[in-house]
């Protein structure tokens, strides 16, 4: 007689509620690395297995596993019932620096007619690149550094992440077969117009390059380097006039970066000047303890409202005024209100505002007609990563403004298959 199993057994068709109640680390990256997959084969010694799993889902494991910012570990099951959460993160970075071996990338079966374009070669376009070129399609990289890689060679310093690894990531994807073009801006010679009738798609990954200003008065002072451009100048070889005491305007990655490089740069002191509390920070707090750790001091719920200059050319000083924290805002964070009264000015040689990044769209042509936003971004279909415009694709920090390098391959990833079913059906 035909049993009826679910009488028998407890049967459970998993939905998403279930895979992020029970898998919530994997649920919460947002290329949904398999971690709980990956720390069993750590467990049983297997680095080159673990790696291999990393590297399918977030294809560079040796550099996520020092910055990624990792959003699974938030969501650790053992950090939300039992302690603290498993370090997945510093689990991925054992994996890539364990392994013996790893056999390359498996290239495309077969190869299309197809070709794609790609501008910028940091870790949205690389991921992009990298899936739609074992896909089948030709790929070409346009970059306008002279080296690829974007942030992850020019933002992030070289003592968070090791160029090794970064070089190491790019070679793989070269030797897919992508083609990586640098020092070729598009929107001189070469411009957007030109790359829509050559290629089949587009795909724009330009990132968030330009320098939000303070607004403070004396901003075009000579010793005033925006945080962008400082780690840009310093990543590329250039040796910025430093002086002895710097300050630090900002309470992200790129602040506490621009701070423990004026150190390393030979600065004696540094301070970072930060507007709201120490929890209200959004920067990693291990890295926060790191900055403290290195005697960088900072001076929370302050902001700077002048610069100072005895000769009118150079900055010598910042005033700055003390808050107090006000209601939520709609993060949840508390608005800092200036305190009357509280002014006071700090000594300094240098200052560098480090407080945010926006996308440059000047080299976007006005007569293709590409939809802009009043936030001054290219508007893009939040599935599909397509634009208005038939065959052009953005994602990334370009079409965010500046987040973080996960979230920017899973842009790119997914560009890649929106762009494989339009092209290939
Ligand atoms: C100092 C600093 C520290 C950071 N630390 C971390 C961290 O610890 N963890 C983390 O996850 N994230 C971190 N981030 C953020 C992360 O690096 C970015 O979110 C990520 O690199 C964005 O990737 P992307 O590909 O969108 O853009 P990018 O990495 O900015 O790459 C865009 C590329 O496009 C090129 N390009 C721009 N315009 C053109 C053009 N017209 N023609 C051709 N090429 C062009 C640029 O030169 C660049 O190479 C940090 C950022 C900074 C600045």
């Amino acid at each position: 007689m035909k049993q009826d199993v679910s009488k028998r057994f407890h049967v459970l068709i998993p939905d998403d509620r279930w895979f992020e109640e029970n898998i919530g680390c994997e649920n919460a990256c947002p290329v949904n690395t398999r971690a709980p997959q990956y720390i069993s084969a750590i467990r049983e010694e297997n680095y080159n297995l673990a790696f291999e799993i990393n590297r399918e889902d977030n294809l560079f494991p040796a550099i996520l596993g020092r910055i990624c910012v990792h959003p699974c570990e938030e969501k650790c099951r053992r950090g939300l019932l039992i302690d603290l959460p498993i370090s997945i993160c510093s689990l991925k970075r054992a994996s890539a620096d364990h392994r013996i071996l790893s056999s390359p990338h498996k290239r495309a079966l077969r190869k299309r007619d197809k070709k794609i374009a790609i501008i910028g070669a940091g870790p949205s376009g690389l991921s992009a690149a990298n899936d739609l070129v074992r896909l089948g399609y030709s790929v070409t990289i346009y970059e306008s550094f002279p080296i690829p890689g974007g942030m992850l060679n020019v933002g992030i310093p070289p003592y968070r992440l090791s160029r090794e690894a970064v070089s190491e990531a790019i070679e793989e994807v070269r030797q897919l077969g992508v083609e990586i073009i640098t020092d070729t801006p598009v929107g001189k010679e070469l411009n957007l117009e030109n790359l829509r009738k050559k290629y089949d798609a587009v795909y724009i990954a330009a990132g968030a390059h330009k320098a939000e200003k303070l607004g403070i008065p004396g901003e075009d002072l000579k010793g005033v380097i925006h945080g962008v451009t400082f780690m840009q100048r310093v990543n590329l070889g250039e040796k910025p006039e430093i002086g002895e005491r710097v300050a630090v305007v900002g309470g992200g990655n790129t602040a506490m970066d621009t701070g423990r490089s004026s150190l390393r740069l030979g600065a004696k002191e540094v301070f970072i000047l930060y507007r709201r509390t120490r929890e209200e920070m959004p920067v990693d707090p291990r890295e926060l303890e790191q900055v403290e750790e290195e005697g960088i001091k900072i001076h929370y719920l302050t902001s700077p409202i002048q610069t100072l200059s005895m000769d009118g050319e150079r900055v010598s000083g910042i005033r700055c005024i003390r808050n107090r924290s006000g209601e939520p805002e709609e993060d949840g964070r508390r608005r800092p209100i200036p305190i009357d009264g509280s002014e006071f000015n700090i000594d300094i040689d240098l200052l560098i505002p480090a407080v945010s990044q926006s996308p440059d769209i000047s080299f976007l042509p006005e007569e293709i007609g590409l939809e802009i936003s009043k936030w001054d971004r290219l508007k893009v279909n939040p599935e599909t990563f397509e634009t208005n415009v038939p065959g052009i694709f953005a994602g990334g920090d370009f079409v965010t403004g500046p987040r973080d390098v996960i979230r920017v391959i899973a842009d790119g990833r997914k560009a890649a298959l929106s762009i494989h079913s339009c092209l290939g059906g």
